[in-house]
């Protein structure tokens, strides 16, 4: 490309909030085949809410609640917020913990007030060595709702399945449907379980995805979409889409996300919205053609 021309099309581009890091980005993104983006955060709010708890007999909800409530309160996982704010709203005082420990992928284990707390993915429970049957049927109604369900061990022994929700981002839909029109394959990339990743992927119309990716895989998920010479975009906003924002042919970071995925990506969308992504691909195809 031109200097000038790339010039005219980041700036065009700037005035959409989409701010391309460089000619090469502007240049990269029309090449671009599929679309993968991360969901917590990206698709999603990043903002999710507690919406269901079911306790085994021999355990009270509250004190479930509240034990769980404790030991998310010092982790910065969106799942432990949605935690702590139901705590907090039904005036559940919280412990402070003994430890706690994020397990990437799996969930969280902590000791509070004496009491092992691990809460996390149904594959946490299965490492755990626990038997997690007896939800099952309620866990796949949960997944099949878009919630995400989280087991709840104390002392070693199964006690609960709780489930938090995290709204679709306004836009996200209509991007999907706009990236599509523009001839791209929609692909999403989460460490979410199967069921709750497909039933969102259905809400938004997204062609493929893949789920229960560990925190570290990302970039390999990638790769996967790579094979056979495709050109892939990646979108997210989290500390473990940078390596898969890096592995990308062209990354684009959600401008409010972490500073380590903005700092990554070549593109970055100034507000969440994700609209800028169809609009990037349209600026970055004008401006080439312009030149061509
Ligand atoms: P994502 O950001 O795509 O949800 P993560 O790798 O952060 O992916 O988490 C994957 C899964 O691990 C979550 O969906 C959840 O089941 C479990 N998990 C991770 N951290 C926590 C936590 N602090 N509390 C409960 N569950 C967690
Ligand atoms: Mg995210």
């Amino acid at each position: 490309a031109t200097p000038v021309s790339v010039m005219v099309g980041t700036g065009k581009a700037a005035e959409l909030g989409v701010l391309f890091k460089s000619g090469d980005a502007l240049e990269g993104l029309q090449a671009a085949q599929v679309v993968a983006l991360d969901k917590t955060g990206t698709l999603t709010r990043g903002r999710p809410e507690l919406t269901d708890l079911s306790v085994l007999p021999g355990f009270a909800r509250a004190d479930v609640l509240r034990l769980v409530a404790s030991a998310e309160q010092d982790s910065e996982h969106p799942i432990a917020r949605a935690v702590v704010n139901a705590a907090q709203a039904e005036g559940l005082p919280l412990t402070a913990t003994d430890s706690s420990q994020a397990v990437p992928g799996f969930g969280l284990d902590a000791v509070v007030g004496g009491m092992r707390v691990q809460v996390g993915a149904d594959r946490y429970m299965a490492q755990l060595g626990l038997d997690a049957a007896s939800f099952g049927t309620q866990a796949a109604q949960l997944g099949d709702e878009g919630k995400t369900p989280l087991y709840v061990a104390l002392d070693g022994a199964l006690a609960a399945i709780l489930a938090v929700a995290d709204p679709i981002k306004d836009g996200s839909r209509e991007a999907v449907a706009a990236l599509h029109r523009q001839g791209l394959k929609v692909a999403m990339i989460t460490g979410d379980n199967a069921r709750t990743a497909q039933a969102i992927a259905r809400q938004l119309g997204i062609d493929r995805v893949q789920a229960e990716v560990l925190p570290g895989d990302k970039a390999k998920a990638v790769r996967a979409l790579q094979e056979g010479g495709q050109k892939v975009a990646f979108v997210g906003d989290g500390i473990n889409d940078a390596p898969a924002l890096a592995q990308a042919d062209v990354g684009l970071a959600i401008g409010t996300g972490t500073d380590v995925a903005v700092e990554t990506a070549d593109v970055v969308l100034m507000s969440g919205d994700l609209r800028g992504v169809p609009n990037a691909v349209a600026l970055s195809r004008s401006t080439l053609r312009n030149i061509r």
